[in-house]
């Protein structure tokens, strides 16, 4: 059953995604209710119903959905009981079963290799002494990564021998890990793709992505993707939607290879950082089409009418909100209270007349 206006879609997570996606539920009469563990939750400036709890708060999780139509979260590291306990109230999506597959490194990139997709070769590590087998099947440089809670570059390595794999192993606690081949890549590129309830499928066209320090900086739209590699990237994200029975936005982060060859990253089950530009330059934003999908509703239009540019403002950078305000562009300020070195507090999108697909 669709959420009919005036419903109300119950939002895990209360950082600027979960903000942004209220002000999208907003804008199709709907309600937004944020559920978060942390006081000053940016998103819960933006909505008039809020909790304040932990995620593994049994009785606030079940009032909470009694509440709420139907439920989706804003950060992948949702705990599995969370969602089950949830779950058994209300409709949730994405789901469990793309949750588990996104929160697991190694699990994501069997799953991703099973559909026949590429990745970068990969190894577990469970203990010191996979260290050698590992590297034998990646090669060197390679990245150790652990396979859970990692994101913008926490809990990875870059290793050039079995002694850095071991190092960097016990660096992360002993935790299990995936050994991944650093990839020589053109540029990173991602695929912002939406499912329905009724298997609709809808795709952005693909931005291209800088990082630095392993946190994305700025998303360009047009990529340098030929049509046809647009068309196979947008194919990827339909493939991986499909498989998972996927409800709601996902991202699919890319490798470009040199050679043209698109791999696949990271899967994020949720609205994505480098599909914030569709704010302006789309008729139906990302974060409004995460809401249709999750609510019921038909999948909106994802052409974008204008090239954009969306640069990131991270720690010190948004201090200088007054001159960024006068130099144009569509300012967004996520009312985070304070700044730290590293933290997302906002981004400028600008857009230019469309040159190309
Ligand atoms: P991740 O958290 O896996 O998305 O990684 C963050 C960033 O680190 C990526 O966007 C890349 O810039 C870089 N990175 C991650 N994995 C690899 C790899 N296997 N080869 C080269 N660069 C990588």
């Amino acid at each position: 059953m669709s959420v009919p206006p005036g419903g109300t879609i119950g939002i895990l997570g209360g950082g600027q995604l979960g903000r942004m996606l209220a002000l999208a539920a907003a804008r199709l009469g709907l309600k937004a209710h944020i559920y978060s563990d942390e006081i000053d939750a940016p998103a819960f400036q933006v909505v008039a119903a809020k909790t304040f709890a932990r995620y593994d708060d049994a009785k606030a999780l079940a009032a909470f959905a009694s509440a709420c139509d139907a439920i989706t979260f804003e950060f992948e590291n949702v705990p599995a009981a969370t969602v089950g306990i949830l779950g058994w109230h209300k409709p949730i999506f994405p789901g469990a079963r793309a949750l588990a597959t996104a929160q697991d490194r190694f699990d994501e990139k069997n799953f991703v290799t099973d559909l026949g997709l590429k990745t970068a070769p990969f190894a577990s590590v469970e203990s010191a002494s996979d260290a050698e087998s590992a590297i034998a099947k990646t090669g060197t440089p390679a990245i150790l990564k652990t396979r859970r809670f990692g994101y913008d570059g926490k809990g990875q390595a870059k290793v050039s021998n079995a002694a850095d794999v071991v190092n960097a192993f016990h660096a992360f606690k002993d935790a299990p890990c995936i050994l991944e081949g650093f990839v020589h890549f053109a540029y990173e590129a991602s695929v912002i793709a939406a499912r329905g309830r009724d298997g609709s499928f809808a795709a952005y066209d693909p931005p291209e992505n800088f990082h630095a320090d392993h946190i994305l900086r700025r998303s360009t739209v047009p990529s340098r993707l030929t049509h046809a590699q647009s068309n196979d990237a947008k194919t990827i994200a339909k493939r991986i939607a499909d498989a998972l029975d996927y409800v709601g936005v996902l991202g699919v982060e890319l490798f470009v290879g040199t050679d043209g060859a698109l791999l696949v990253n990271e899967i994020a089950p949720r609205v994505h950082n480098s599909g914030h530009w569709t704010i302006e330059a789309c008729l139906v934003s990302q974060f409004e089409q995460h809401i249709r999908a999750v609510a019921g509703w038909p999948l909106g239009d994802p052409a974008r009418h204008s090239d954009a540019v969306m640069e990131n403002l991270i720690g010190e950078d948004a201090r200088d909100w007054k001159t960024l305000a006068k130099n144009g562009g569509a300012l967004h300020l996520y009312g985070k209270s304070e700044i730290r070195a590293g933290r997302k507090m906002g981004h400028v999108t600008r857009l230019k007349a469309k040159t190309g697909a």
